[in-house]
């Protein structure tokens, strides 16, 4: 299997070349050449089949052929190491819980297969791969705890000083060993600014391996997929049709729900759930897709105002405008519709949500009432209520008790070098550091 750019269908390169670049360099995103078809004997032993057991025949499908079958094996017994399991929140509604994973977020799913994809492309080189993070919080955490004590592999997190939360910064910048952290002056964009300015740099990377760790990269983004193969084999009401809804801010997550679609899987609908950084339900509305300045909302890893993966999800219907906007239907709610939402659910139901799942939750919710009783509905829940505890307790005026997992990390030592914001300073950092 090769993997062609959006840019440039004519573009193909190795499964290696696509994870170790990250972006293709006419900036396009890498797509797999074909899309594989599971046969209909996988659906049919799909529900008495492990996590890890869909795991292998799917990502021997896609990488079987590059990697053969014991790589794929120890990549998803890496990857799948705790489980997703799929709770009835009422009638007809489910929540797929993505956080039982080391940082409690979906992203630890791409973060560890991404670290683990990339030790065994890099086995036998003598050079090691330095993985440049620019986070917000949230990235950062899933993709350090990912790469921690990966052989062959560097992991430097850029972080805006005193811009993320005590609980995130302490889930990254206590591990040391391979994980190195920069807080820099200035604000998240800036730390973007300076990971984009050094992938730009041709001479440094002449001298230096540098990739990324974002949802850009095939190898964090295809793995998502796993767990809606998983979902549909755990789902008791399959004489219904499903309606699938995904909260969203730079769109990987839902893109790879597509992408297991298009392999066989029987998703009727997708539900495209945003805050009111609306970009992608304007475009299923019908207007054009424009970029525009991200907004503040309680739901922050969200809140993504050019989302990266739209080209992606294009692509996967063939870039076929009409198809995406009839298989996937978007809505976008406010912060007050998200908390009446989280309130509401916890007195009707008993179950916490968190800000983000909660958008994913209203999304179907509408969608379900614009088409009562033809929908069983399963709506991501993408974080644990506790990684947003502040939101959570004054939303719903509680006191929310913190899971053992990230106590652990408050116990820690923080280890941070500061950093100007100034493009010379890191790069004299990355060409000194002899890693
Ligand atoms: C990153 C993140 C999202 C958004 O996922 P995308 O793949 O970027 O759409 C949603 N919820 C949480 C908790 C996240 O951390």
């Amino acid at each position: 299997m090769q993997f062609y750019s959006t840019n440039n269908p004519k573009h193909k390169v190795s499964l290696k070349e696509a994870v170790i670049r990250g972006l293709a360099p006419d900036q396009g995103l890498y797509m797999p050449e074909r899309i594989p078809v599971l046969p209909a004997s996988f659906f049919e032993r799909i529900s008495e089949m492990s996590f890890k057991e869909i795991g292998y025949e799917v990502i021997g499908k896609l990488f079987g052929e590059e990697l053969g079958e014991e790589q794929v094996m120890k990549l998803v017994d890496h990857t799948l190491n705790f489980d997703a399991p799929l709770v009835k929140v009422s009638e007809g509604i489910y929540s797929l819980e993505l956080f039982h994973g080391p940082t409690l977020a979906f992203k630890d799913f791409g973060a560890r297969f991404c670290s683990k994809l990339m030790s065994i492309l890099m086995e036998g080189e003598e050079r090691k791969v330095k993985v440049l993070v620019a986070t917000s919080g949230d990235t950062g955490s899933a993709v350090a705890n990912g790469f921690y004590k990966v052989p062959g592999v560097e992991v430097i997190i850029l972080y805006p000083k005193g811009k993320v939360s005590e609980l995130q910064e302490m889930q990254f910048t206590t591990l040391g060993e391979n994980i190195n952290c920069l807080e820099v002056e200035g604000v998240f964009d800036d730390c973007q600014w300076l990971v984009k300015e050094a992938f730009l740099d041709k001479e440094l990377n002449e001298k230096i391996l540098l990739t990324s760790a974002n949802s850009i990269n095939i190898a964090r983004w295809i793995p998502q997929c796993l767990y809606y193969f998983y979902a549909w084999s755990r789902l008791p009401e399959k004489d219904k049709k499903l309606a699938i809804s995904v909260p969203s801010g730079n769109f990987g997550n839902l893109g790879a729900g597509i992408l297991a679609e298009r392999m066989g899987l029987p998703i009727d609908v997708f539900v495209a759930s945003t805050n009111i950084n609306k970009i992608v339900p304007d475009f299923l509305h019908g207007l054009d897709f424009k970029a525009k300045p991200s907004i503040s909302t309680i739901s922050n890893s969200m809140d993504v105002g050019n989302p990266s993966n739209f080209y992606r999800l294009l692509a996967l219907y063939g870039n076929d405008e009409a198809l995406f906007r009839k298989k996937v239907k978007g809505f976008y709610f406010d912060d007050e519709d998200t908390a009446k939402a989280m309130k509401k659910v916890m007195e009707e139901t008993g179950y916490i949500l968190d800000p983000h799942g909660a958008v994913g939750y209203l999304g179907l919710r509408n969608f379900l009432k614009m088409n009562p009783g033809e929908y069983v509905g399963i709506f991501l829940e993408t974080a644990h209520p506790g990684k947003f505890k502040s939101v959570v307790d004054k939303v719903l005026g509680i006191e929310l008790e913190l899971p053992d997992r990230l106590k652990e990390f408050m116990k820690g030592e923080k280890n941070a070098k500061g950093l100007p914001n100034d493009y010379g300073a890191f790069r004299a950092y990355l060409s000194n550091s002899i890693l």
